[in-house]
């Protein structure tokens, strides 16, 4: 009886001080979320909840509203940012700041529509990986993915936008440097042998993502085409395996916006006005897409 009582006793001790314990341990997890993976399995357990290891980086992410609650969802992806400034137009513009300026002008256009929501990967000066950007679209869960950037090249006269589209197999050798010098740049290289198996989709399901971005792809050349008002290249369709959209699981493309090293395209893309035909045109590809994709 006497050993009973002692038990009891230690029992309530020990439940006691956990119990006294858990308030302060919960303050330190907060303060930093991805310390200790039991700390992490204790607070989840106690809280009944679901807890997801989001990278602080991408811990923020306003959703915007849409007339309906679950409209469908595009995530725009604002290339480059924070350390990674991107390519360096004429006049000194640099990539990462025309590229948010242009994403925030396709959510402003979308939201005034309001027929789907908008998120944005980074919405200030961020240094995001490709991983945190592919890793945000399938977590979110969004119906469809843009990437902006804008090109650069040694020759001043190159100009016009291209959109590409996800395939094993770069159209041109140019496309596959594209997506290598953009994986590089981030320390990462696209090959299935180096991503986290949860990243790996079906043959079946990789193929349907590469054919909804192609026509993803075409329905924004298409617009652009129309509007008479976007400068395009002459081969404006390309392919490549880029990081973002491969491991993204959603549908999208690519866009890079036109060349800031070309004295016309620099300066159009870097103002409000000079962006917004090609921020219409690709607003309303998006919407339609999503729209005729049956989310809408
Ligand atoms: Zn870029």
């Amino acid at each position: 009886m006497q050993r009973f009582l002692a038990l009891l006793l230690i029992s309530i001790l020990v439940l006691g001080g956990l119990w006294l314990f858990a308030p302060a341990r919960e303050a330190n997890e907060t303060a930093a979320p991805r310390r200790e993976a039991a700390t992490a399995l204790i607070g989840e357990a106690r809280r009944g909840g679901v807890r997801l290891e989001l990278p602080e980086a991408i811990g923020e992410v306003a959703i915007s509203e849409a007339a309906r609650p679950d409209a469908p969802l595009v995530l725009i992806d604002p290339g480059h940012g924070g350390r990674d400034g991107g390519a360096t137009g004429v006049g000194g513009t640099r990539e990462k700041d025309l590229t948010l300026a242009m994403a925030r002008e396709v959510r402003a256009a979308l939201v005034e529509e309001g027929q789907v929501r908008v998120a944005l990967t980074r919405d200030g000066d961020a240094t995001l990986t490709l991983d945190q950007r592919a890793d945000l679209a399938r977590r979110l869960g969004a119906d469809l993915f843009v990437s902006i950037h804008m090109d650069a090249a040694p020759n001043a006269g190159a100009s016009g936008v291209t959109v590409y589209s996800l395939a094993d197999i770069a159209s041109t050798t140019e496309a596959a440097a594209l997506a290598e010098a953009e994986a590089e740049r981030v320390g990462q290289v696209v090959s299935d042998a180096d991503a986290p198996v949860e990243f790996l989709l079906t043959d079946l399901a990789l193929r349907d993502q590469m054919s909804a971005s192609a026509q993803f792809a075409r329905r924004i050349l298409r617009r652009a085409e129309a509007s008479g008002a976007v400068p395009l290249r002459p081969t404006p369709h390309q392919f490549a395996n880029f990081f973002v959209l491969r491991f993204g699981q959603t549908p999208g493309v690519l866009l890079e916006a036109g060349y800031i090293t070309n004295a016309e395209d620099g300066r159009r893309l870097a103002s409000r006005a000079g962006r917004a035909p090609l921020v219409e045109v690709l607003a309303e590809a998006i919407a339609a897409d999503l729209a005729r994709r049956g989310g809408a």
